[in-house]
């Protein structure tokens, strides 16, 4: 059941909450919660009926029905692979669906996080009532997704159940050999190497279970891992978690599921990217069976993902410990060295591409003193030099360069919240007025969001308890220091609310 179908604030003033709620007569705007929730609960009925479960709970399990405004059913998927996939599968019977039953012409996928909901507060609260249904795993890190563009699309271009479970598609840069080796990666990449060495033998680390923050080179070694595999004449799988939900679902629904899995099991490596995005319980009893298949014919796993596998939501306890209970190795945040290796590495293979391409030992060290992120980013720079150098036509120089990578250095920088900025969202969030926040009133209704904001001000903005004072209507700082204790302690007990809160300070500093 769908319970995450709320767009009202939590705190909601209740006189102006109900003349939202009103579904005005012409159908043209249906917001109340209720008719909205069978609206999809109908539709998902049809959906079944048509698709079968598996199909509806993998595509549609972590969909969220926004509302219907002016004859467009709004909606919401968490990645943006959901998005082009239901876009390019499914839009067109939702289409047909709304307009029979939620008088809607038109239907508008966009990914949680992304685009036009995020501009509104109410409509992107957090999922405080999310049943805790493994089809809704992926939802739970909405927003998180940076995925790179460039990432290797195994069956680009062919239909799923057509497509080769042999290896394609690997990114031939993504080596051993181009792999530069530090001290927050070492133990990582010993640990990769060792596996590649020992496909096909007594694995000794199995699964090798990698995981790091974004751009801190997961893919990479996973890839060189099946470069090694490939060079060694043996079969290796790489897919990123999205890629086998979404060749499982279509080989259950071409029923070729058996092959599918024959596949799987036919090969020396199996590498699962990202897996903390696998979604879809049937899709991950199905990772399940695969994994335990594998393991006890002794292949070689690797999983990356952004974070150890005890803190991977929503996923099965038995895959979680099935994927730990193989080496688990963390990569951390580059230090200065690492960083200055990594370009100078890239910045000697454009060189060698392009003899005109000079970067001077001072520019090198310049960068990788200010793009302190991830590999990613030490890409971007390298490509804006590139850009820079061929635009020039003189000699890079520290200035130059510094122009030329001023955008990047400029998105790390945090960003300063003022205290208006606050007020503003916190007004806009739980639907009561600036004035009401500065004002002396106590309902319960004002209280509560002006203690919120007073919080919220006292951690993202450098002013002290006295001047937050001033600024919430010339209140004292104890006043101010009371509510900031008041709200820590309901963060500590109130989960819900330690969400909500998270979500309004990512707002305020994103
Ligand atoms: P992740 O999968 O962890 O998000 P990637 O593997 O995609 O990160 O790495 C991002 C970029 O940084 C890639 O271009 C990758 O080649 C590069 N990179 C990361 N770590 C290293 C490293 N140790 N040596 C060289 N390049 C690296
Ligand atoms: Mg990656």
């Amino acid at each position: 059941m769908f319970q995450h179908m709320t767009i009202s604030p939590i705190h909601s003033n209740s006189a102006k909450a109900s003349t939202r709620d009103t579904i005005q007569a012409d159908s043209q705007s249906v917001t109340r919660d209720a008719p909205l929730r069978s609206i999809w609960d109908r539709i998902r009925r049809k959906l079944r009926a048509e698709l079968g479960d598996d199909v509806v709970a993998s595509w549609f399990g972590s969909l969220e029905l926004l509302g219907i405004e002016g004859g467009v059913a709004r909606m919401t998927v968490p990645t943006r692979f959901l998005k082009s996939w239901i876009d390019t599968h499914y839009a067109a019977r939702l289409r047909r669906h709304f307009a029979t039953d939620g008088h809607a012409a038109s239907v508008e996928v966009t990914v949680r996080g992304e685009g036009r909901e995020a501009g509104s507060a109410k409509r992107i609260l957090p999922r405080r009532t999310v049943e805790a249904s493994a089809n809704l795993a992926g939802a739970a890190i909405a927003g998180g997704n940076a995925r790179s563009a460039s990432e290797p699309q195994l069956w680009q271009g062919k239909k799923p159940h057509e497509a080769p479970m042999q290896l394609s598609a690997l990114d031939r840069h993504l080596t051993f050999d181009n792999f530069v080796v530090g001290r927050s990666n070492q133990f990582a990449c010993a640990a990769a190497r060792k596996v590649s060495e020992t496909i096909g033998g007594q694995s000794v680390y199995n699964p090798l279970y990698i995981h790091a923050a974004v751009g801190l080179g997961k893919t990479h070694l996973s890839q060189a891992i099946a470069h090694a595999c490939q060079a060694e004449g043996k079969r290796a799988l790489y897919l990123t978690a999205d890629r086998f939900m979404h060749s499982f679902v279509s080989a259950l629904r071409s029923q070729t599921a058996i092959q599918f899995k024959d596949q799987m099991r036919n090969i020396d490596l199996l590498i699962v990217d990202d897996v903390q995005f696998l979604q879809g319980k049937t899709v991950q009893q199905e990772f399940c069976h695969i994994i335990n298949a594998l393991a006890d014919a002794r292949r070689q796993m690797v999983v990356a993902a952004d974070r150890p596998p005890t803190e991977l939501e929503g996923l099965d306890e038995r895959i979680k410990s099935r994927l730990g209970g193989g080496l688990c190795v963390e990569i951390g945040a580059f230090d200065e060295d690492l960083r200055r290796r990594i370009l100078a590495r890239r910045i000697t293979a454009a060189t060698e591409r392009d003899a005109s391409f000079r970067v001077p030992q001072e520019v090198i060290d310049f960068v990788a003193s200010v793009i302190t992120s991830n590999g990613r980013d030490l890409d971007g720079a390298v490509n804006r030099l590139l850009a820079h150098a061929n635009l020039a036509g003189a000699p890079m120089t520290l200035e130059s360069a510094e122009v030329a990578i001023r955008d990047l250095i400029r998105a790390r920088e945090p960003k300063r919240v003022r205290v208006e900025e606050i007020l503003k969202l916190v007004s806009a969030h739980f639907n009561v007025t600036r004035a009401d926040l500065l004002s002396s009133r106590r309902t319960a209704s004002v209280v509560r969001p002006r203690q919120i904001a007073m919080y919220l001000s006292k951690t993202l903005t450098l002013r002290s308890l006295p001047e937050i004072g001033r600024r919430f209507g010339g209140r004292d700082h104890t006043t101010v220091l009371h509510a900031v204790r008041k709200v820590e302690s309901l963060i500590d007990n109130d989960p819900a609310l330690k969400d909500e809160i998270a979500l309004l300070k990512r707002m305020l500093t994103e």
